[in-house]
Order: structure tokens, then sequence, then C-alpha cells
């Protein structure tokens, strides 16, 4: 080991407290700071500090040890550049690596020490992006939303903030000038928000929103006009069997589980009645689901997902439909694996596939109330 003794010959030092010069020294005694080894050896120094008294009355602090700048600081057992090579290896390797690394160099230290001295860094400040992304995430399985900056050109996240209120959106972007385009979704209080804190940026709607609801508004157009496309295949298709008569609409739900968008339905339909149940008012659901509030009206006035799809899926069946009320007794029992029903039904005669069974099962998982141990609309079975 070398040992290096120093002292300061400074006639005084600022007290830490109040700033002011003193050159009254109280007393003296030694620290043993750790500096960079040096040709494999440990480097230790042997430093001499003063203890001065501060004079400034107003002062709380009546006395306080010197530092050398550059060198120590309060209550470290290292010097600034044994610390900044260290905290360097840290962030390189981590704790127990780091630790082991460290040691190859004569500067042996536990792996907390490594970690602490990372810890201890000043988080590094973000550059403002010129181009800044701006969307929701979701905290506590959804019912806490927040809002997420995202540098676009760096692709790396800039800041956090605490909710999803234009207000927030605004300060920030306030706060932080030169940003002159900001990609969003069409929510309405990002783009409040980005109107009042960066007037002068250009507003663009981020790839992501542009095809998802795209690809939503041209799924609803589609069912919505599917009527038409099964009377165009009714004439051209020549029946393999004869129709069965078609039982009358009977009370109950006529609609089929596990088709993509009664599902989506259902599920919103269910989200919504949730909320309301729960005190909400429709405004806040609008606001939590992302919904416009023409959507959670429909959602909310209805009060049976069945009432939204106007008679879409009336006329349908699927291979599954006659082994739905064996499905909903086996759930009853208990049995809710979706692959063990789907065994037991194919020796029953289903040729349907496994995953229309898994999709019909799962809305029995999600809801909370347990499904009935018939399904809604016992129907006759025809064909
Ligand atoms: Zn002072």
């Amino acid at each position: 080991m070398i040992r290096v003794g120093l002292r300061c010959r400074t006639a005084g030092a600022r007290c830490p407290g109040c700033g002011s010069w003193s050159g009254r020294v109280h007393g003296s005694y030694l620290r043993f700071p750790a500096d960079l080894p040096v040709a494999g050896r440990r480097v230790v120094l042997r430093l001499r500090v003063r203890r001065f008294t501060c004079e400034n009355v107003s002062c709380g602090r009546r006395a306080f040890v010197e530092q050398v700048a550059g060198l120590t600081r309060r209550h470290s057992q290292r010097t600034e550049r044994m610390r900044s090579m260290l905290a360097e290896v840290g962030l390189a390797l981590a704790g127990r690596a780091g630790a082991r690394l460290a040691d190859v160099f004569g500067a042996g230290v536990s792996r907390n020490t490594v970690l602490r001295l990372v810890d201890a860094l000043p988080e590094p400040q973000p550059q403002v992006p010129r181009v800044v992304g701006v969307d929701e995430y979701a905290m506590r399985r959804g019912r806490v939303y927040r809002t997420v900056l995202v540098g676009v050109e760096t692709r790396r996240p800039v800041d956090l903030l605490s909710d999803r209120e234009a207000g927030t959106v605004a300060a920030w972007l306030a706060e932080h000038p030169g940003i002159e385009v900001v990609c969003r979704d069409r929510a309405p209080f990002f783009a409040e928000g980005a109107s009042i804190g960066a007037p002068t940026a250009v507003q663009v709607a981020d790839r992501f929103h542009l095809w998802r609801n795209l690809s939503e508004a041209a799924e609803r157009c589609v069912s919505r006009h599917r009527s038409y496309l099964r009377g165009t295949f009714a004439e051209s298709v020549p029946e393999k069997s004869p129709a069965p008569a078609r039982a009358p609409a009977e009370s109950g739900s006529p609609w089929l589980t596990g088709h993509r968008f009664a599902d989506r339905t259902r599920a919103k339909h269910t989200a919504v009645h949730a909320l309301l149940a729960a005190g909400h008012s429709r405004r806040s659901i609008q606001r939590q689901l992302g919904m416009t509030y023409r959507t959670v009206q429909r959602l909310a006035t209805a009060a049976r997902p069945e009432d939204l799809f106007q008679g879409q899926w009336q006329n349908r069946r699927t291979k599954l439909h006659d082994f739905r009320p064996y499905l909903h007794e086996r759930w009853a029992d208990g049995c809710t694996n979706a692959w063990t029903l789907w065994e037991e039904i194919k020796t029953h005669g289903y040729t349907g596939l496994y995953g229309a069974v898994r999709a019909y099962l799962q809305p029995f998982r999600t809801s909370p109330i347990a499904p009935a141990a018939r399904p809604s609309s016992p129907r006759t079975v025809t064909g």
C-alpha cells in the first residue's frame, strides 16, 4: 500500500451552511480516503483536515470541516476520482462483476459499494427532443392512467407525468421549449395540452393510432354490411343440404360467441356497466376507456350487449351451438379447462376447432358473474 500524507494550506474555508469565510481553526483530525491505485498498489491518503468555527452568528452551524474541492466530499471514504472510476465500472458491469474488476485494478470494494456509487450519480438530464411522442400508460390494472413522453427521433423515453390531464401536458411542454412536432393519439386531453403548451408545434397523429382507427372503422363498416354479402352468396352457392326451418328468434341472446366484433362489443359493454355501477360518470368512463361520448352513451343505455347488434349475427350458427348447454353445465361443475372441454365435446360429435371453444369460454373467465348453467338463449336444436 502507498500512503500519501497531505494537508491543506489555505488560510481558511467557506462554511457549507451560510457560505461565509472563516479562518478560526477549532481543531483538526485525520481522514484516510482511498485514491486511484498506482502500479497495482492501493493508494490511501493521510489527509489532515481542519475544523473551523463559523463566525456568522445567524448561521445554525457552529463548526464545519474543510473539504478539498475535487478531492473529498463529506463522509466519503474515497477521493472524487476514485468514486467516478468505480461508478463507471459499475455502470458497465453492475455490482458483482464490477467489484471483481475493481479488485483486479487494486481497488478492492464490495459489490454493494459499487452499486451505491452508481446510485449516487446524478440523474442524467435527457435532451429536449425536437419531435415528442405523447401517449398514456396504465398503472394498477388500468385504474390509473398516466402520460409518457418519448423522443421520437431518439426512441428513448423522456419523461413520465403523474396523470393524463391537458394541463399537465401543457405545463410540461411549456417548460421545454424547442419542440417542433407533437406526435399523439386522438385523445382530446393531449390535443388540448399540446395546443396550450406548444402552440407553434405541429401536431400529428402517430402511425399506430392511425392504423388502428382505420382497421376498426373498416371492420365496423364490413360487419354493418354483412347481410348483403350473405345475400349474394346465398344466391350463387347451391346449398349442400336443405336449409332447416329457421327457428323464430326467441327471447334471450341469439348471437354467437366467438365472433370478434361481438366479443369486443360485449367486453366494452361489460366494462362500461361495471364502471357505471361503481359510480363513475359517463364523462369519466369516456376518458378512462378512450371512447367517444356517443359510444359510451350507446353502451350505457343498452341493457344487454345484444341490443347493440341490430340482428347482425342472428341467422348464423356455429358448430359449437348445440354444445353450448353442455359447456355451461360442465363449467358450473367446475371444469374450466377449454382443452378438456374440447376433448369431451369431440367425443360427443363436435367437429369444430379448439379455438372456438376457447373463445366461447373466454368471457366466462373475465365476467364477474358466473355464467348460468344453461346459455341465456335456449334455442331449438335443428338440422
Ligand atoms: Zn455558517
